[in-house]
């Protein structure tokens, strides 16, 4: 973390995992106890699931509308993941600037490091299984995949998991609740940090009371 002070109140909180971690419903948590904290609809190419719905989950877009946003310099961040494209265009950000607390990404370890490298303000959490077998358990249970699809996201765990180093903080959901209060306790305890008090302190020292 730099030490020039920080936007006063602007949360930048990147949540990334293997898929089957729990990430979904950690983000789903957040999402309802902070709504200050703008949820970032990303662009994807891979088909919508069954209970998502476009522009809430994603912007559900083709490749060719993916590819000509590359070009036109419409993403802060964007990645292959598990064979689709996924991204964060800049207007998720400059609407939440303009409307929210902070910024809520769930994106993977390639754009946490994008956004890192322009924000470095951004706080990058990792969410891990406790073990691979339960990985692959929820995974399974989860249903939401096909057989080629589940066994290409489990493949990959391991490849994603090797970059944990680059992380912040790294929560291991073990039980839901437990990751869940880490989590939130993160959120509180990153927006008490010192540089992103600056202002306060500057306000504090500026009143002209108790002065000799
Ligand atoms: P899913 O297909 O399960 O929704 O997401 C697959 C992976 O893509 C997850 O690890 C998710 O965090 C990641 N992802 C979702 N949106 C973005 C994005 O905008 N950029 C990047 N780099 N990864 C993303």
């Amino acid at each position: 973390m730099s030490t020039e002070a920080l936007s006063d109140d602007f949360l930048l909180l990147i949540v990334s995992s293997p898929s089957g971690a729990g990430k979904t419903t950690l983000c789903g948590r957040l999402r309802s106890e902070f709504p200050d904290l703008r949820f970032s609809v990303s662009h994807t190419t891979r088909r919508p699931r069954p209970n998502e719905v476009d522009g809430r989950e994603y912007h559900f877009v083709d490749p060719n509308t993916f590819e000509q946003m590359i070009r036109i310099g419409a993403f802060a961040e964007w990645a292959r993941v598990h064979d689709h494209l996924y991204g964060t265009s800049l207007k998720e950000i400059e609407i939440a600037r303009a409307t929210a607390r902070g910024v809520l990404f769930d994106i993977d370890h390639q754009g946490a490091r994008q956004i890192k490298a322009s924000l470095p303000e951004a706080v990058a959490v990792f969410i891990l299984p406790p073990s691979l077998a339960e990985l692959e358990r929820r995974l399974r249970g989860r249903g939401t995949e096909d057989e080629p699809t589940t066994l290409r996201r489990l493949r990959n765990a391991k490849g994603e998991i090797e970059h944990y180093g680059f992380f912040d903080y790294v929560i291991v959901n073990d039980e839901i609740n437990r990751a869940y209060e880490q989590l939130r306790s993160l959120v509180f305890a990153e927006r008490c940090r010192r540089q992103r008090r600056a202002a306060l302190c500057e306000r504090l020292l500026s009143e002209r009371r108790f002065e000799r």
